[in-house]
């Protein structure tokens, strides 16, 4: 049977190119980077050379980027750092209510210790306005945390605008950068953010790896303590082999990017009309227009998301229903709710999300099998009358 993986924003396949970088690390350079002798050192360059890649990646400096174990972990840093370092001047943090849990989920834990949240409400089409953002500011707001593009339906935010709110305010701005990097060019300078977070396996490096950007001379409470390492920012052994593969991931994914991006558009297109014109009763989540292009979230009325997954398994083909990482709760999307999409038609939303890896048979693989799944999960649903 054709495998077909559609569920890039979940995670990557690892990159050959980068599965060959990191073998000499598994099989021979075993150094800690924080040693001063011969082996020490030689992994040392390697692992400096790895965070220059990245900052080259977002246009930083290197001294800029800290790595980290996950995205999460990155977005745990950067609001729970400025939290602790800047409660003194107030405790009230702005957000939006479709950020990733990694967000989500840090300012719940905020709110219980004392800190006000105000999650800034979307519109149809998932987008904010930046003028809810500058209405929002407080006093005593100590931070802006809102994500440059969405991973259930791909819609991209005004980070450029809103950072700009937040610098004139004074205001510390954070945004979950994930799934953006390697799918669109990042000037992190231009966009006046102060802190953003990434991560390896969303850019086909292995899991367990990510980075923090921290802007020149910002100060913030470390998440982990310990040893020195990061230049004290992040305390425990460097995970070398997993730079190494996020650094020539930044590299190669850079010089592939543009062409990546032309090509994956064009599949999204052919997969997003060839469906419509297969299937009825679909609706495209997300914004039309300002979105990445390898994402398709889309709601098949009158079918249990879950049930279109597994009969898309048989079949090969790996999507997702909501995020993968809210899977196994069958509660709809927190992102399509907050979007005043209904409950039911939440509950039908299947993403696909594309990589470099797909090709045109993979979407026509697809669409030579979508309509007859629908067609038969429909025929079984009390709901839906032809
Ligand atoms: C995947 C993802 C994360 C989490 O990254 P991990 O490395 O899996 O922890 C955070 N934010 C967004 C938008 C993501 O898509």
């Amino acid at each position: 049977m054709r495998k077909v993986y559609l569920d890039n924003n979940a995670t990557t396949p690892i990159h050959p190119e980068i599965a060959a970088a990191i073998i000499p690390f598994l099989a021979g350079l075993y150094g800690n980077p924080s040693s001063l002798h011969w082996a020490g050192r030689d992994v040392r360059t390697y692992y400096e050379r790895a965070r220059l890649q990245i900052a080259d990646m977002i246009h930083a400096h290197p001294e800029e980027i800290v790595v980290t174990s996950c995205g999460t972990e990155s977005d745990n840093h950067a609001i729970k750092g400025v939290a602790n370092a800047k409660q003194g001047q107030g405790r009230h943090i702005i957000t939006t209510t479709v950020e990733h849990p990694g967000v989500l989920n840090v300012c719940r834990y905020l709110e219980n210790k004392g800190f006000t949240i105000t999650y800034l409400p979307v519109d149809g089409n998932g987008q904010i306005e930046p003028d809810d953002v500058k209405r929002a500011i407080r006093e005593d707001t100590i931070l802006i945390s809102v994500m440059y593009a969405n991973n259930e339906t791909g819609t991209l935010f005004p980070v450029k605008e809103i950072g700009a709110i937040a610098r004139e305010r004074g205001v510390l701005f954070h945004s979950d950068m994930v799934q953006v990097m390697g799918k669109i060019d990042i000037d992190i300078h231009s966009l006046n953010v102060d802190l953003a977070s990434f991560s390896g396996h969303k850019v086909y490096a292995p899991k367990g790896v990510g980075a923090l950007y921290i802007r020149e001379g910002l100060g913030i409470d470390n998440l982990i303590h310990g040893g020195h390492q990061e230049g004290g920012r992040r305390a425990g052994t460097e995970n070398v082999i997993g730079i190494v593969a996020f650094g020539a991931a930044c590299e190669i994914v850079k010089k592939e990017m543009q062409k990546e991006y032309s090509k994956i558009e064009l599949l999204r297109k052919r997969l997003l009309e060839g469906i419509m014109e297969r299937v009825d009763h679909v609706r495209l989540n997300g914004h039309p227009a300002i979105r990445l292009p390898n994402t398709l979230n889309l709601s098949f009325e009158y079918i249990e998301a879950e049930s279109l997954l597994m009969a898309l398994d048989m079949n090969g083909i790996a999507v997702s229903a909501g995020s993968a990482c809210s899977s196994g709760s069958t509660e709809p999307s927190h992102v399509l709710l907050a979007m005043g999409i209904p409950p039911v038609t939440c509950q039908s939303a299947v993403r696909f999300s594309l990589g470099r890896e797909n090709t045109e048979e993979d979407i026509d693989h697809v669409l030579s099998v979508i309509s007859d799944v629908v067609g038969r999960l429909r025929a079984m649903s009390p709901l839906y009358r032809k």
